[in-house]
């Protein structure tokens, strides 16, 4: 299959996650494989609610994913986890702060027909705020079981595709007693997505996209440099 990439395109990328480890699990692997290949990437990494001895676990983690970026920027707030669709408006307020400091060429946030509740506000919020904006929408792998059939995958390098367990599982000592959260079901679910699109690495991590818009030749981009930005 023809294969689109970013190129130089993307300088800027917003990851967003409603708890402590979300980004990492959805697109930890993506994102290390674009700060490796690509020097000079800028990363606002924003995590909604993390409380205790998960605050840390968070930033420790950020720092390290964002080892090799141009620029980093780790926002940690402490919304309160569980209720985020009663505490929308402070939610929408936090995100229109982001959107005021930040401006991303691309954004991760979470799957819209996610089953836990905190992550459809943080995927309802992302394009309520972010509308001109290309947008990839990760999974996370849970109890309730709503894994669907994504449509972007991103072919990960096999080095990768095993340090995103082992960077997990080193940086989030508090989830090590959850039964799911374990190496293989991290390294599973990338095989799963690799198979998915043929990847020769084996490994991938996928994403749902809602809209893309592909520029079929360097001319189009003039025509749409006339076309009004979204309102
Ligand atoms: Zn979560």
């Amino acid at each position: 299959m023809l294969e689109l990439g970013f190129g130089g395109n993307i300088q800027r990328v917003l990851a967003l996650g409603a708890h402590a480890d979300d980004i990492e699990i959805g697109c930890g692997a993506t994102l290390m494989q674009m700060l490796r290949s690509h020097s000079g990437i800028s990363v606002y990494w924003a995590v909604m609610s993390a409380h205790g001895a998960r605050v840390a676990e968070a930033q420790s983690s950020a720092e390290t994913m964002l080892s090799n970026a141009a620029e980093s920027s780790i926002d940690i707030a402490s919304f309160r986890d569980g209720f985020f669709p009663y505490e929308g408006e402070a939610i929408k307020e936090h995100f229109e702060r982001i959107k005021s400091v930040y401006q991303p060429d691309l954004i991760f946030t979470h799957y819209g027909r996610d089953a836990h509740q905190d992550h459809r506000v943080v995927s309802e919020l992302t394009w309520n705020t972010f509308r001109d904006h290309l947008i990839l929408e990760y999974e996370i792998p849970k109890y309730d079981g709503d894994l669907g059939t994504p449509t972007v995958f991103v072919a990960i390098e096999q080095s990768i595709a095993k340090r995103k367990p082992e960077h997990l599982l080193e940086h989030f000592p508090t989830q090590r007693t959850k039964s799911w959260f374990t190496d293989d079901l991290f390294l599973a679910l990338m095989r799963l997505r690799g198979m998915e699109c043929n990847s020769s690495s084996k490994y991938a991590e996928a994403f749902y996209s809602r809209k893309l818009v592909v520029q079929p030749a360097p001319e189009c981009s003039e025509v749409g440099a006339e076309l009004s930005p979204a309102e």
